[in-house]
């Protein structure tokens, strides 16, 4: 077994061991220093230099995380560049058995794992299962590509007297993904699985506030026998960004994160030949109508808002009320007041976004909307430093104010007014972004008009949060997402590869065309 139980002062060994996370509850435990993980083996970078990791429940640093320099980065694409020729010729059912192993081994390790995304992210630990547990889908996903691929792609065919043309999707090599910090563990798996499965080499390059999940999926795929090389992890900054952008030997980047810099990447890889897929920020919109169902419209629309304390890019954060709603918007209230900050629902991921949040609250209020529940100072005893925002809903919240097109990423519900349902498309469809969206109806005509009319990516008929799972593919429009296709199921599979299309000729035929 590769993860030890060495203690709180237990480090990442240089034989690719790590710690266990001894805290089995939300309460304040230290872990380990977080070391890229290079050829098989955790490592310091270069530089020598750690930053904190603040467990953000209370405003306290309970482990440490590399700082790298671009030649960690170097040295991480070098090895990946050396593993890869051998493991693209790795059958891709026994590239499967060690993914197998990988999910049994992170499911071995649930519990722990919950508490310490936990202790990283502030997620509650429904919320770390759900991260972890998506995550593993698409490992599985990945997984059964043995057969997907061959139903898939399967293409053979004579297309002449004695000639057949085949075509087979092959690795690019060298690939790296870049992460955010609201999944830890999901965000990196809707990328790796896949990779790996199509033969390239990988190198992740996780959010610095959340390094453990990298951490413990890198132990994790060693432990299953993943050859050393084959996955590698740089902590650090933008220049290692924009490293991996620039770099000659990466051929292809996944990036999830806010518009602003998935933008900007987009930009400086493709136009370095790369290709790039870069997932952004968003701004969901959920239309709610007059016969929409009380109980499930309210609880759906109260779960979608403060899950993940709203730091989800599927977090419904706009709802449009068409006509008159106001017995589901006071139902909401009910439900939404009734949640327990600290048990129900987390903190938010630093200081700076709490202030950053509360500043859009107190701009939206300046402005004229009306506070039906208030977020601001909220404390949770025995965890009074925590980044605490509870639920907040804002209503007669007008198109005109930040708080209906920007995204806030924390626990705000904007309710923007609408006469008609075509007002309310109107409404959704002017933000730039176009991740998700949802309509909240009984009616099928009604819910079909918005399906065929929303300009977003994932839809839901009365669901809050429209995450496909597996097989359906998870990628969002417009500004939510730069680059063709998705990240996850076939597209994202057909991401990391390229087609390779062979026409061939085994005898020369009596009967032969002008192609033969
Ligand atoms: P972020 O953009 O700040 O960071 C994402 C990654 O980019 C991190 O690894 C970070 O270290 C790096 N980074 C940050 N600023 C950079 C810069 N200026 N130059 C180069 N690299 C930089 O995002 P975040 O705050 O970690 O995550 C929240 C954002 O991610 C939200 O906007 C959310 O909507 C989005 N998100 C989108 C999806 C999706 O599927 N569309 C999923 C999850 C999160």
């Amino acid at each position: 077994m590769v993860v030890q139980s060495v203690g709180l002062s237990g480090q990442t060994q240089s034989n690719g061991t790590v710690p266990r996370y001894t805290g089995r509850d939300y309460a304040f435990a230290e872990y380990t220093t977080a070391r890229n993980f290079i050829n098989g083996q955790f490592k310091d970078s270069v530089t020598g230099q750690v930053m904190d990791v603040e467990n953000p429940r209370y405003g306290k640093n309970f482990g440490k995380v590399v700082v790298s320099s671009t030649a960690d980065l170097d040295e991480a694409v070098a090895v990946a560049k050396a593993a890869q020729p051998k493991w693209k010729t790795v059958p891709m059912k026994e590239k499967a058995d060690i993914l197998y192993r990988f999910k049994q081994i992170m499911e071995r390790d649930m519990e722990e794992l919950c508490w310490l995304l936990s202790a990283e992210n502030g997620k509650t630990y429904p919320e770390s299962f759900g991260d972890i547990d998506k995550g593993l889908e698409v490992c599985e996903y990945a997984i059964s590509l043995p057969n997907i691929a061959n139903a898939q792609a399967g293409g053979q065919l004579d297309v002449s007297r004695g000639i057949s043309c085949r075509v087979q999707q092959e690795a690019l090599g060298v690939v790296a993904g870049i992460a955010p910090f609201n999944f830890p563990i999901m965000v990196p798996l809707w990328m790796i699985p896949n990779a790996l499965m199509a033969g390239n080499s990988f190198v992740l390059k996780p959010a610095s506030y959340v390094p453990y999940g990298a951490m413990r999926i890198a132990a994790a795929l060693k432990e299953a026998g993943l050859p050393d090389g084959v996955f590698n992890v740089v902590y650090g900054r933008r220049d290692i960004v924009s490293g991996i952008a620039d770099h000659d030997d990466i051929k292809a980047v996944g990036f999830v994160g806010s518009t602003p810099v998935a933008k900007m990447l987009y930009g400086r890889g493709s136009t370095l030949g790369k290709r790039m897929l870069c997932l952004g920020s968003a701004k969901n919109h959920m239309i709610v109508v007059p016969d929409a169902d009380l109980e499930l419209t309210a609880t759906t629309a109260v779960a979608s808002a403060y899950g993940c304390a709203g730091q989800r890019c599927m977090a419904a954060t706009v709802m449009v009320a068409v006509g008159d709603v106001q017995h589901i918007i006071d139902r909401m209230v009910e439900i939404a007041k009734k949640i327990k900050l600290g048990k129900d629902m987390g903190p938010i991921i630093t200081a700076e976004d709490k202030k950053r949040i509360v500043g859009h609250i107190d701009a939206a209020e300046k402005a004229g909307a009306k506070v039906l529940i208030d977020g601001r100072n909220m404390v949770v005893e025995g965890a009074e430093g925590g980044n605490w925002v509870g639920p907040t809903i804002l209503d007669n919240v007008t198109t005109a104010m930040p708080a209906s097109c920007e995204e806030i990423f924390g626990p705000v519900l904007s309710i923007v007014h609408a006469a008609t349902l075509d007002e309310a498309l109107a409404i959704a469809n002017a933000v730039p972004y176009g991740n998700g969206g949802s309509i909240f109806t009984q009616n099928g005509g009604t819910a079909r008009y918005a399906v065929e009319r929303l300009d977003v990516g994932m839809m839901g008929v009365n669901v809050g949060v429209p995450v496909p799972r597996e097989p359906f593919a998870f990628g969002g429009w417009k500004d939510s997402g730069f680059g063709h296709g998705d990240i996850t199921g076939w597209g994202g599979f057909l991401f990391w590869t390229r087609a390779k299309k062979t026409t061939e000729k085994w005898a020369l035929q009596s009967d032969s065309t002008w192609m033969s």
